[in-house]
C-alpha cells in the first residue's frame, strides 16, 4: 500500500498505509473477524477470497472466540506468513472500549508469540460492527503504539485502511499520540 505516515516508537516504527491489507508485505495480517470466524463480508471476505479456503478451515477448528480474543492459522495463498483472527465488539453491545482495546493487544500478543517482526491491522470493528471511526482508530493507534514500547520481536506494525475515512482517522490518531 501507499505510506502516508511513519513515526519511530520505541525500538520500532508505526506506520499508516492506504491500501488493501491483503496486500501488505509484512509476516502477519490481522483479520476483523467475527466469533465464530465465519469470513463472509468486509475485510473477513477478501482475505479468504485472496489466501484460499484453507484459511476458513484451520478457523473453524478454532472458533468460537470470545469477543477480545484473536487466534492464528496459516495464511493460504496470501503474501504473508499468518493471518491473526481478532474479535472486536459489535457497537452497542457494552464495554466496546475495553472490548476493542483486548482485541488489539490479544493479536499483537499472537503476532510476537510467533516471533514476527511486522504486522499489519485493519480498522477492527469500525465497518459492519459500527464502532465509531474516529474512536476506534484512537484506541487502535494507542495500542499499537503501547505494544510497540514493550515489543521484543515485533517491530512494524502497519495501521492499514482501505477507504478514505479511515485514512484520515489513522492518520489523526497517529499524530495526537503523545
Ligand atoms: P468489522 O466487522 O470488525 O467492523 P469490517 O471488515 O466490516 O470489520 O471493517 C473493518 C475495516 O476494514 C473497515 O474500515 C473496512 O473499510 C476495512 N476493510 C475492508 N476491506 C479491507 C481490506 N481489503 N484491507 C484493509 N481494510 C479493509
Amino acid at each position: 500500500g501507499q505510506i502516508l505516515w511513519q513515526q519511530a516508537v520505541g525500538r520500532g516504527q508505526l506506520v499508516v498505509v492506504k491500501g488493501d491489507i491483503t496486500e501488505e508485505r509484512v509476516d502477519a495480517i490481522v483479520n476483523a473477524a467475527n466469533s465464530q470466524l465465519a469470513h463472509g463480508g468486509g475485510v473477513a471476505g477478501a482475505i479468504v477470497r485472496k489466501g484460499g479456503r484453507i484459511i476458513q478451515e484451520e478457523s473453524n477448528r478454532l472458533a468460537p472466540v470470545p469477543v477480545g480474543g484473536a487466534v492464528v492459522t496459516s495464511a493460504g495463498a496470501l503474501p504473508c506468513r499468518w493471518v491473526i483472527h481478532a474479535v472486536g465488539p459489535i457497537w452497542g453491545e457494552g464495554d466496546e472500549e475495553n472490548k476493542l482495546r483486548s482485541a488489539v493487544r490479544q493479536a499483537l500478543l499472537r503476532t510476537e508469540e510467533r516471533q514476527a517482526q511486522s504486522v499489519a491491522l485493519p480498522a477492527i470493528s469500525t465497518g459492519i460492527f459500527g464502532y465509531p471511526k474516529a474512536a476506534g482508530c484512537q484506541v487502535i493507534a494507542f495500542e499499537c503504539a503501547r505494544f510497540l514500547q514493550e515489543a521484543t520481536f515485533v517491530r512494524e506494525i502497519h495501521l492499514v485502511a482501505w477507504d478514505e475515512e479511515t485514512a484520515h482517522c489513522f492518520l489523526q490518531a497517529c499524530q495526537g499520540l503523545a
